[in-house]
């Protein structure tokens, strides 16, 4: 099956009780046993949902695994992911990351005794620098938030094999429609369901996907046992978005395209990133892994104050001032106040996320709006 027969079709079969095309919303919380433990595989809703387990097997098919598990949100699914690891356990991870996993790591694991390495992963050699034997997991981002540098999945995936270490990639910004991370020995995909996946701005909700079955037995005690599940509306609602998701993509992506370029030679823009321009540092691994380039876009003001970027972000009519990406509609961040608040100041300057830095998820709408829309405002 190609990717998007498997939107539609991968891990679905006609509801058996009534042939029902779609699964329906099993808004249930308990199933009735005809002898006490004799039932037909589900028990309880936070172990098991129809609707979720739906989802979870077309999860899986589009990320070419085996395991597909759903959580309450992208940040429930990585705080399973690394309650894998025990105290004393090291983690290595890019140093421009979603910014709540990096509150999340520092925050809540870190006084739990993990401990978490920040480093410019782009280069291999300071990844290589951090291995120590209480390193457990590499943990990558790719392309990352907000500077859209890329990581290379394959080089990262080699090292993690040799050293014995696990892989977790956010597949967030890329989904599997750009790319599929286990295709390169990636241990663990993690998703915020919430962005493209759901990609109507209308669901909060984090996906990971695995294709060892030992890690999936673990990590679904990790769901069940700690409980951060999504209900199943919710549920129904990300695999009725997911259906679009390779034609959403593509115009994301056509979108994107156009933005970046019209930004790129405007007079009133300093840098523009994103990874389809030639000149950008990791292009050619772009090229490798990536089936096109999305629809996110940082950029940065030659009047390089939170001002200018503010007066910009406020004269937009379509690119809506707001946290997330990834829906239909286009939405303009501010990543040095907004996303990236957590971040030290020290630390945000260091990897980029200056002060008029500007992100935006360019939606779906006509691409002539979008351009006047950014022309008008950069004015
Ligand atoms: C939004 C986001 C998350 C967190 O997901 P939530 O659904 O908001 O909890 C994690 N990683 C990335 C890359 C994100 O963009």
């Amino acid at each position: 099956m190609k990717f998007a027969t498997k939107t539609i079709h991968g891990g679905q079969k006609p509801d058996p009780s009534t042939g029902a095309i779609m699964p329906p919303i099993y808004q249930t919380s308990t199933y009735v046993q005809s002898a006490p433990g004799e039932h037909q595989g589900y028990e309880y809703s936070r172990s098991q949902n129809p609707t979720r387990d739906a989802l979870q097997k077309n999860l899986a098919a589009l990320e070419n695994g085996q395991h597909g598990l759903c959580f309450a949100s992208g940040l429930a699914a990585i705080d399973a992911v690394i309650k894998l690891l025990q105290p004393g356990d090291e983690v290595i991870s890019s140093d421009d990351l979603y910014g709540g996993s990096y509150r999340l790591f520092k925050k809540i694991f870190e006084p739990l005794g993990i401990k978490f390495h920040f480093v410019a992963m782009q280069n291999i050699s300071k990844v290589e620098e951090m291995i120590n034997p209480n390193t457990k997991m590499i943990w990558v981002e790719t392309p990352t938030n907000p500077m859209m540098n890329i990581i290379d999945l394959k080089v990262m995936g080699q090292l993690a094999r040799k050293n014995g270490l696990l892989m977790a990639v956010d597949n967030t910004f890329a989904t599997p429609f750009l790319q599929q991370p286990l295709k390169y020995h990636a241990d663990i995909v993690v998703h915020s369901a919430t962005k493209y996946l759901g990609g109507h701005s209308d669901v909060i909700m984090g996906a990971v996907v695995v294709n060892d079955d030992d890690l999936a037995e673990r990590l679904a005690f990790i769901q069940n046992a700690c409980g951060a599940v999504p209900g199943p509306q919710d549920c129904f609602l990300v695999l009725r978005g997911i259906k679009t998701l390779a034609l959403r993509m593509e115009r994301h992506c056509d979108n994107g395209k156009q933005v970046a370029q019209f930004l790129k030679q405007h007079p009133r823009v300093d840098k523009v990133y994103w990874p389809g321009f030639q000149e950008h540092p990791n292009h050619a691994v772009a090229n490798a892994q990536m089936r096109d380039y999305g629809g996110m876009i940082s950029f940065s003001l030659k009047d390089n104050t939170q001002e200018a970027a503010t007066k910009v972000l406020q004269q937009f009519r379509f690119f809506a001032l707001a946290e997330s990406l990834g829906g239909v509609e286009s939405l303009a961040g501010h990543p040095a106040s907004m996303t990236h608040a957590s971040i030290p100041e020290e630390q945000r300057e260091k990897v980029g996320i200056v002060n008029s830095l500007i992100r935006l998820s360019v939606g779906i709408e006509d691409i002539e709006d979008l351009l006047d829309d950014l022309d008008s405002a950069l004015k």
